[in-house]
């Protein structure tokens, strides 16, 4: 570690923040990578036996590659679309265990609070762009004042997915019966067959993850008589996207979406479109969940209920920090227009950095999945960029920190609803407004309770 700066914090060892680490000690800047959960890759390793539907040619970040290989890391066939588990086993662990990493991130370490030192969010004070920041950190030791130069939350929105209910609140009952309610994508063929096998479902989201979990779904089906599939969407089916098909980039992302819409199709499932969910509640031992369709109210019963209906960051810990985000997606101004899905459907999002994330506190960014606040088509390899950006512009490198690095696979999906930015238009280089680099602040050791 230099004398001459404190390190940058990252929050979440997930795969961005692990990239940051990585894309600024190839800058020379020391990274802390602060991770809640007990190992990293926490989050993915919830979803450890779901199957990506990016190949590992989209999956890894340069920065990252160049220190595994450094330590002899044979790197995987890029043709190949690993599990989470993959991800987890052959990419994040290899990496976090490096010489170079190993020593810079914390596990158990749960960032409660982000501010800047004995500046509150209203207090102006002299010189608050130099003033490092403090995060507040929950260890089993307690809780721990950590100083930062400047800081990426990389936390990912994994612990805050979004409700059942359709105004966006957790639909009166749902809370009472969490019990039977599984948000994401539980194991349905493995470690939680028991709980599906030979009931009744209701999934309730439109995304990828929902359809991941039909799927699934019908397997079990196929292998468990009496298992049935209810299907809730906020839209009529005509009004529903199924993805781009054959004309996504991705191709197991478009093939995802095409055996979802022909298990519809073909009645295995039954979808509920629209269906909006303004109660559950238990009848004779099962959930009744009432919602409004075209032709009125409906109650349906189901045994259980998995609800995939996307994420929303956790801006809780933030509320010290000057943020500027959309009103609507919760990601910065510059980037909404990019994502928003009320704007257009189209998930082909140019590649963008640092510019776009800035925010009204210098030094201060979020990347990676969390960086889309509510909006549902994030990449990896789209977080990869972000953070590279972001080191290159905290190294100085105002260039790199503008030149884009990447070309997104196409989804294949652009059907604008309203008036809408060219959303299908071929990538521009972002133009950044010119800026000064940020100014380093003096080292300052953040203590240990080991
Ligand atoms: C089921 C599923 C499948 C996906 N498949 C693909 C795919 O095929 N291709 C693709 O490109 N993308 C895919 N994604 C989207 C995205 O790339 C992943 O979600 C990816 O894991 C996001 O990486 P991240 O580092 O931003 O966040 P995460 O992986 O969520 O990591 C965030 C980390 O921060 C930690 N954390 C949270 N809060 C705190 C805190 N307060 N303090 C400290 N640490 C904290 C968490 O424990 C976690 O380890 C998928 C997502 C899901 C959910």
């Amino acid at each position: 570690m230099t004398t001459s700066s404190l390190p940058v914090a990252i929050i979440g060892a997930g795969p961005v923040g692990l990239a940051a680490a990585a894309q600024l000690l190839a800058r020379g800047i020391e990274p802390l990578v602060l991770e809640a959960g007990p190992a990293v890759g926490h989050a993915v390793r919830a979803w450890s036996h779901v199957r990506m539907f990016s190949p590992w040619a989209f999956n890894t970040d340069a920065a990252a590659r160049a220190l595994l290989a450094a330590e002899g890391w044979t790197a995987p066939d890029p043709g190949h679309y690993p599990t989470g588990v993959e991800l987890v086993a052959d990419y994040l662990a290899p990496l976090a265990a490096t010489a170079a990493l190993r020593g810079r991130i914390r596990t158990g370490a749960k960032v409660s609070g982000v501010a800047r030192r004995d500046l509150g969010r209203l207090h102006d004070g002299a010189g608050r762009e130099a003033t490092p920041f403090v995060l507040h950190v929950e260890t089993c030791c307690g809780t721990e004042a950590i100083e930062a130069r400047a800081v990426i939350d990389c936390s990912g929105t994994w612990n805050a997915p979004n409700p059942a209910g359709s105004h966006g609140m957790p639909a009166p009952g749902e809370a009472r019966h969490a019990g039977r309610i599984a948000y994401g994508i539980p194991d349905i063929l493995d470690a939680e067959r028991m709980a599906y096998a030979g009931r009744t479902t209701l999934v309730v989201g439109a995304g990828h993850s929902a359809m991941n979990a039909v799927l699934d779904l019908a397997e079990l089906a196929g292998e468990a008589p009496g298992t049935r599939i209810l299907w809730a969407f906020r839209r009529p089916l005509g009004a529903v996207s199924f993805g781009g098909g054959a004309r996504d980039g991705l191709a197991r992302r478009g093939a995802l979406g095409a055996r979802a819409q022909a298990l519809v199709e073909s009645g295995a499932v039954t979808a509920l479109a629209p269906f909006l969910i303004d109660r559950i509640a238990e009848r004779d031992g099962a959930l009744a969940v009432t919602g409004r369709q075209a032709a009125g109210t409906v109650t349906v019963g189901a045994d259980r209920m998995i609800v995939a209906a996307g994420f929303r960051p956790d801006l809780s810990f933030l509320r010290e920090v000057r943020l500027a985000l959309d009103p609507a997606v919760e990601a910065t101004p510059a980037l909404a227009p990019l994502i928003d899905p009320n704007l257009h459907s189209c998930g082909t999002v140019r590649p963008h950095g640092e510019a776009e994330l800035r925010q009204p506190e210098a030094g201060f960014y979020i990347a990676g999945m969390k960086s889309y606040g509510r909006a549902p088509t994030f990449l990896l390899a789209t977080g990869h960029e972000q953070v590279r950006s972001i080191a290159a512009f905290l190294a100085g490198d105002l260039a790199a920190a503008r030149r884009v690095e990447l070309v997104l696979p196409e989804t294949g999906v652009c059907s604008t609803e309203r008036a809408a930015p060219a959303c299908c238009a071929p990538a521009e280089a972002p133009v950044a407004a010119p800026v000064a680099a940020p100014v380093p602040v003096p080292v300052k050791a953040g203590g240990c309770c080991g």
